[in-house]
């Protein structure tokens, strides 16, 4: 019954961790998946979760209860301030609320459900999705996924200056139906790196105020960006502050490292309480049939761990992809690599968009067995002190040969 199934293609990051996984070259170098490693190469369980963890273990006041269709409560609030800031105007006027999801890509995959059945009229799959040009491989799948027929990109990398384009970012705002959905990142742009300034996501929202827009902000970075829960929440707290209805899908995965823990919120930002009220129960419908309730080890992580925690380790990762950065930058330089590199330090977050074009991208993977993404995206955190100078000297290789 399923011999007309066609084989489907595998998912690109996944494809070269396995690719990777196979190489059996003493060198070899993963820069692909979006993961935290030491400069050992290793996966890092943050020793404030492994505290936190073992509290729970001890815990006898703890079961295997189902939770709540909606979550954890605790979670619920505590990802809400963590994305709004602790004493949100919004959150005291009780038009704030959360949906526990299954990671980051849950709560998009929820928020794009919802959406498609109560934004712009019922079931209107028409409306049209802007998602940044480039962006996550995922994003247009879940929305696509969720039943909308219209998604289009919106114009975000500027190639030639390795920078923002902004001028055609606020054209394609200026020019977009009403009522369409854009999806921002919040920070540490993936696959980019590269952030608006606040003066530029002023403007951004000052159009999207005026032309009534929907911000969908995806957050699956807050720290990792500056090193600081704060700094990186502005554009998202600035939006509120201006008094739009937001959704914003937060991910734990990074900033806690909890991967494989799925955890993740939607913080729905409302008109009203009574509204938050409605929407809520809309969301819990949803929820009932995709996964029907959470789960629970990852949300008690979080929600039991206090941001001042948190951010120390969080600054320990963000402060080892800076030092990657400038050692990459002055060693490309070191070696007279044809370009300029200084877009390597200027970028954020985990990833950098490094210009390689495909053909190097292939060098890269075939001759010298540094995994990449097709797009030329590395991951800064596959950089260690001790493959630094061999990933350098292919780049090298790569942009000469
Ligand atoms: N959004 C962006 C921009 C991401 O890069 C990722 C993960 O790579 C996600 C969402 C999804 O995060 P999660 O693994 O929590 O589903």
């Amino acid at each position: 019954i399923f011999s007309d199934v066609p084989q489907a293609p595998p998912v690109a990051v996944f494809k070269l961790t396995a690719d990777f996984r196979e190489d059996s070259h003493p060198q070899k170098v993963n820069l692909g998946v979006g993961a935290y490693r030491t400069d050992d190469s290793q996966p890092w369980v943050l020793p404030v979760v492994k505290k936190v963890e073992r509290l729970i273990v001890e815990d006898d006041s703890l079961n295997h209860e189902y939770l709540p269709i909606l979550g954890l409560p605790e979670f619920r609030s505590a990802s809400s301030k963590v994305a709004l800031g602790d004493d949100s105007p919004a959150i005291k006027e009780n038009r704030v609320g959360g949906v526990q999801a299954l990671g980051g890509t849950g709560a998009l995959r929820i928020g794009a459900e919802f959406l498609r059945r109560w934004y712009n009229g019922t079931n209107n799959t028409a409306t049209p999705v802007y998602v940044s040009a480039p962006t996550w491989e995922n994003h247009n799948a879940v929305f696509a996924d969720a039943g909308f027929k219209d998604i289009r990109p919106y114009h975000y990398w500027d190639a030639a200056k390795r920078g923002l384009d902004l001028a055609g970012l606020l054209d394609d705002l200026e020019k977009a139906p009403e009522h369409s959905i854009f999806v921002l990142h919040a920070c540490a742009h993936n696959p980019t790196g590269t952030d608006p300034t606040q003066e530029e996501w002023k403007k951004i929202a000052e159009i999207m105020k005026r032309r009534k827009l929907f911000v969908f902000f995806d957050s699956a970075y807050q720290g990792f960006a500056s090193g600081s829960l704060e700094k990186d929440a502005w554009a998202i707290r600035f939006f509120v502050s201006e008094g739009f209805e937001l959704f914003v899908a937060q991910s734990f995965s990074k900033n806690f490292g909890l991967y494989n823990e799925r955890v993740g919120n939607l913080t729905v930002v409302a008109q009203d309480n009574e509204n938050l009220t409605r929407i809520l129960s809309q969301m819990e419908k949803i929820v009932r049939t995709t996964w029907s309730n959470p789960p629970s080890q990852g949300a008690r992580i979080v929600s039991k761990t206090l941001n001042s925690d948190i951010i120390g380790n969080v600054k320990t990762m963000a402060d080892r992809v800076l030092l990657m950065r400038d050692q990459l930058k002055s060693k490309l330089q070191a070696l007279g690599t044809p370009g300029t590199w200084d877009h390597i330090t200027q970028q954020i977050g985990m990833f950098s968009f490094t210009g390689l074009n495909p053909k190097q991208v292939e060098y890269m993977i075939k001759e010298k067995h540094v995994y990449l993404m097709a797009s030329g995206r590395i991951n800064m955190c596959g950089l260690t002190t001790k493959n630094i100078d061999y990933v350098a000297q292919s780049i090298h290789e790569a942009v000469t040969k």
